[in-house]
């Protein structure tokens, strides 16, 4: 047993684990970082600018600007939404990304450990015991904490052990294959845009994408149904854009947790962020932005109870992120649940898309994080748009 006590043992070093230690390391206290390492987080790497903004990420860590997303329907009709001068998507490639994040966590005052968690264990003490191997069958190790923080991912061990109810949080599987991406942009692959398929055949419940990553590119899909094959839909994609010959450099999945954890803390000294505590956003399956953001906030909540000692303090996270984001996962919640249930409503969803007004909307939301308040009337008429598309009375799609 390591005889330090760390003011913080912060689990997982993906971008929520890593914005917590940051954080809590330059506001003074010990940390501990404990990353399993060894594996590339499977993801698009698809980052608004306002991420750059909010956590000082340098933009020499994109591989790739998306200047605009086309958004292709169940027939095939293609509508290409512009970002417009101001904006565009960022890309990350998760190796060099979360590295530098943790190497950040490192340069500002936290300790890094390469080793899996095992399991928080309690004994007459009043702070917790934190469990972990450096290697496959290595030795059990053990050290101490005034508070924990599960970052460890979708299917959070931590979450698991220590908040009721963590298991059954409702999941998307994604799968993406990494190719080498063609050396010119074809009729079906352009460099600068992302391509986002609302089709059934391709994705009975979610959607496929092509994202473009510089020298690669992510072709990936996503699904809550058990029995459909990602791998055959990525195949059926690859040889439809004539994308099959290009070198298929990786091939990985993972879960997307798509609805927020009702805890995030067991009202003692643990809690957990990110896709952890079920932080990606509905419909979109965005999570880097969400994770850093909840990140921080999990931070500031375990340094007022570092603080205080009151655990009443590591609620506050949960209850910040919802205020800032809760709208917006909730109208994202009703797209998926509505647009996504047919290939008819599929049609209608691509149709509204080639609404400027939408268009516009889409894309400051997307980038600010924020539904723009400046132009209510704006709003009003996407509602009528919508409701219209929805009962079907929209002339577009008789
Ligand atoms: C295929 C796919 C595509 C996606 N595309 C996008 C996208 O384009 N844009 C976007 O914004 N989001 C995307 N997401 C979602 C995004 O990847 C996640 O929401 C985000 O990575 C969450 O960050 P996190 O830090 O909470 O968790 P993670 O990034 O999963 O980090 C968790 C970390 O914990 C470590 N860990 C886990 N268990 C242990 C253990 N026992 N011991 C020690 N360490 C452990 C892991 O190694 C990992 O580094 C995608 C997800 C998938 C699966």
């Amino acid at each position: 047993m390591n005889e330090t006590i760390y003011d913080a043992v912060v689990i997982g070093g993906g971008p929520s684990g890593s914005t917590a230690a940051t954080d809590l390391a330059l506001a003074g206290h010990s940390v501990l970082l404990i990353e399993r390492g060894g594996r590339i987080k499977p993801c698009g790497g698809a980052i608004p600018p306002r991420l750059l903004a909010d956590f000082d990420i340098p933009q020499s860590l994109l591989v790739a600007k998306a200047r605009s997303a086309r958004m292709i329907a169940p027939s095939g009709r293609a509508v290409d939404m512009p970002v417009g001068e101001i904006g565009y998507v960022g890309m990350v490639d998760r190796d060099e990304y979360d590295e530098w994040l943790r190497e950040r966590a490192r340069h500002s005052g936290a300790e890094r450990l390469t080793a899996t968690f095992e399991k928080i264990e309690r004994d007459d003490e009043a702070h917790p015991i934190v469990t972990f191997r450096r290697s496959r069958g290595g030795p059990i190790e053990r050290v101490r904490a005034r508070v924990v923080i599960g970052a460890d991912g979708a299917r959070s061990a931590v979450a698991k052990q220590c908040l009721p109810g963590a298991e059954r949080v409702p999941c998307v599987f994604a799968y993406h294959e990494i190719i080498k991406a063609p050396p010119k942009n074809t009729e079906q692959f352009d460099a600068s845009r992302c391509d986002v398929f609302y089709q059934g055949r391709l994705s009975p419940d979610f959607y496929a994408w092509v994202f473009p990553h510089g020298e690669t590119a992510s072709i990936g899909v996503g699904s809550a149904n058990k029995g459909f094959s990602l791998r055959g839909a990525i195949a059926t994609m690859r040889d439809d854009l004539g994308l099959e010959r290009c070198e298929t450099l990786r091939r990985e999945g993972a879960p997307i947790p798509l609805k927020p954890l009702k805890r995030w803390d067991n009202g003692a000294d643990v809690i957990v962020a990110g896709d952890a505590a079920g932080v990606v956003a509905p419909a979109s399956g965005e999570g880097i932005y969400y994770a850093m953001a909840g990140g921080r906030m999990v931070g500031e909540a375990a340094a007022a109870f570092l603080r205080t000692g009151e655990a009443k303090h590591l609620r506050s996270a949960r209850k910040a992120f919802m205020k800032e984001h809760g709208r917006v996962f909730w109208v994202l919640g009703m797209m998926q649940y509505f647009w996504y249930s047919s290939d008819k409503r599929r049609e209608r969803f691509v149709t509204m898309c080639d609404d400027k007004d939408v268009q516009e909307l889409t894309w400051q939301a997307y980038m600010h994080k924020k539904l723009v308040r400046a132009k209510p009337m704006a709003h009003v008429k996407i509602f009528l748009k919508d409701t219209a598309h929805l009962l079907g009375l929209s002339p577009a799609t008789r």
